[in-house]
């Protein structure tokens, strides 16, 4: 069931204009409401004292994110044996290392073809070596709640897959390690934990969604964005999409938002991309066949 208000037809635009205008000001109001519920989790003392810890993390780009992912997918907190250390974490022997690339810029004068010198700026990339939080001992890391969105949203959750599957998208049911939703696997195939609730199951999924959408492709953005980048876009597209159909996942989203280092400024420079992504997201639900009859969410 569509939740956009019907509005009468203006003198300066279709009905298909102004329904679409109207959606873009919710969408924009959602967002900012999602920045405030994001600001009251960062001010809290509890976030102050992971944040403390948290700055101390290197924030890898999205392509080292991916590298983690697939050498390590439980990994949550990752750094190198240096930063464990001034943690007052040990890697433990015999760890096996998670291989990243680390960017390392360079300046050299060459010799142009007219024989003078040209300053050359550049960078090339050398493996480098991180370690996963579980590969340590030592000092407790303080942490924030990012809680399951309980409740069921069949209805959304069955337009969803459909609207994947309509994209080129296999969804696949798969049971994850504690703490782990899902996980989109280079844009073409999205993995979900069945072991929890509907309204869950729906919030990852519009979340990888989103981020097959927007971080896969190699486009300049996805090149240079941050994993924390990519998740508050993700999971602000996810609250956008649930909260249109009447799932509200706001205590988690803005922890999850939060936890990403995410905050009303981020989410303000990413607008753009998180709107125009939510709404294509929210047409496609609304275009399926029967959607009328079927898109009620159960609170
Ligand atoms: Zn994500």
């Amino acid at each position: 069931m569509s939740t956009v208000p019907l509005l009468s037809p203006s003198d300066n635009g279709s009905p298909a204009k102004d329904k679409a205008k109207a959606l873009r000001a919710r969408i924009d109001e959602n967002v900012e409401a999602l920045a405030k519920a994001v600001d009251d989790v960062r001010a809290s003392d509890t976030f102050k004292a992971y944040l403390d810890v948290q700055a101390r993390f290197h924030q890898y780009s999205w392509h080292n994110s991916m590298l983690i992912m697939f050498q390590r997918p439980d990994a949550t907190r990752v750094a190198g044996f240096q930063t464990w250390k001034k943690l007052g974490r040990f890697v433990r022997k015999g760890e096996r290392g998670i291989m990243i690339f680390a960017p390392c810029p360079f300046h050299r004068e060459e010799r142009n073809e007219a024989g003078e010198l040209e300053a050359v700026d550049g960078m090339f990339f050398k493996p480098a070596h991180v370690f996963d939080v579980t590969q340590t001992d030592g000092r407790e890391l303080p942490d924030v709640e990012c809680p399951t969105v309980e409740g069921s949203a069949d209805g959304l959750l069955t337009a969803l897959e459909r609207v994947a599957i309509d994209r080129g998208i296999e969804v696949k049911a798969e049971a994850l390690r504690a703490g782990q939703y899902g996980y989109a696997d280079a844009g073409e195939r999205i993995v979900i934990d069945p072991n929890h609730p509907t309204g869950q199951r729906a919030t990852t999924l519009a979340h990888e969604l989103a981020h097959c959408a927007l971080h896969f492709g190699k486009t300049a953005e996805s090149t240079v964005l941050t994993r924390n980048m990519a998740e508050l876009e993700a999971e602000a597209v996810a609250y956008v999409v649930c909260r249109h159909f009447g799932l509200d996942t706001e205590v988690r989203s803005s922890a999850y938002i939060a936890l990403w280092q995410g905050d009303r400024k981020g989410l303000r420079a990413s607008l753009e991309r998180i709107a125009t992504t939510a709404r294509t997201l929210i047409d496609d639900v609304e275009a399926l066949d029967g959607a009328e009859s079927g898109m009620a969410v159960a609170a």
